[in-house]
């Protein structure tokens, strides 16, 4: 039977091949070579702060741009990536690119980046952060790393966190409640953010459940001293729901799609020039 479309990156190779193992050979020797090639690009999703109505800060999406299939989403390749150990040069390559273009802003806005699993496992993340910070001259409380249940909070990786944490860097927990165990592993690491997945904000204006959820995670959140991002926030019933919910921070295609990097310096800059309007408006007259 064909395999469906969320089945990933085999699709993307399979067209003349039979056996999966020649089809995932394939998909990572492309990615080898896209990588070597420039082939991936660096996309920016902005990120509104709620109370204010200011950029944030924005969410680094990698893509890969093939020559000949045009622009593919990373749920397609990051799994390839992550099990050839292709994620190692391309998460690295992936944090100094991210760091660099967000000195190139004209705000000093945060810049996050994702982080695979696979990082913790077989990589000393510390040291790709701490390079990528060297490199860019970014300073490490504008850099966000998001990570998700899947990274395995054993004591090492939590030594890590904390040693990113010391360094100025922020942690935040990515599509929180769709893992098995969000509680216990909220309480078992201090992140900074939470970030809410786009399912329960996608619910929300229909399912009284979703609206709970996110109020409770919102709640839990304050106690705990972290900050909330919903994310898929896609309406303005939606993001008036959230503000009354008291989250920090919206992502999502209401505010703006993920854009290239020369989009997203000029989407900062008229954020900029409107916020410095305001701030002309306000001022008392002299
Ligand atoms: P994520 O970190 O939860 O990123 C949010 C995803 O939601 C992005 O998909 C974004 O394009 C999408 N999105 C944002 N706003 C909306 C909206 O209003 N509606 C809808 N329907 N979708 C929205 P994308 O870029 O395809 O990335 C998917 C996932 O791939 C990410 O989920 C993240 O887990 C992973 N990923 C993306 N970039 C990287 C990366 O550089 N490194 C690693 N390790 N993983 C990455
Ligand atoms: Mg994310
Ligand atoms: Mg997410
Ligand atoms: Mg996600």
């Amino acid at each position: 039977a064909a395999k469906s479309d969320s089945d990933s990156g085999y699709r993307l190779y399979d067209a003349n091949l039979k056996d999966p193992r020649a089809e995932r050979r394939a998909l990572e020797g492309a990615l080898r070579s896209a990588h070597e090639n420039r082939e991936l690009e660096l996309f920016y999703q902005p990120i509104l702060d709620i109370a204010t109505n200011r950029m944030w800060g924005c969410e680094a999406l990698v893509r890969w741009k093939h020559p000949t299939k045009g622009m593919i989403l990373p749920l397609q390749f990051i799994t390839a990536a992550e099990e050839s150990g292709l994620i190692g040069p391309i998460g690295d390559w992936i944090l100094e690119e991210a760091c660099r273009t967000a000195m190139t802003w004209p705000l000093p806005l945060a810049v996050a980046v994702n982080l695979s699993p696979v990082q913790f496992r077989s990589r000393d993340v510390f040291a790709s952060v701490r390079q990528a910070l060297d490199a860019s001259g970014l300073p490490a409380r504008r850099l966000i790393l998001e990570i998700t249940e899947s990274v395995r909070l054993t004591e090492e990786a939590t030594a890590t966190l904390r040693r990113l944490k010391a360094l100025g860097v922020s942690i935040a927990l990515d599509d929180f409640g769709t893992g098995y165990a969000s509680m216990s592993y909220l309480s078992s690491f201090p992140f900074d953010k939470i970030k809410i997945d786009q399912s329960f904000v996608r619910a929300m204006m229909d399912s009284p459940d979703s609206r709970a959820i996110i109020k409770a995670t919102i709640s839990l959140a304050n106690d705990l001293k972290m900050s909330t991002t919903a994310e898929g926030v896609e309406t303005e019933e939606q993001l008036a729901a959230l503000r009354q919910a008291g989250a920090s921070q919206a992502q999502g295609y209401l505010i703006a799609k993920p854009m290239p990097r020369d989009a997203i310096a000029a989407f900062i800059a008229e954020a900029q020039n409107a916020q410095q309007g305001m701030r002309d408006d306000q001022a008392p007259a002299r």
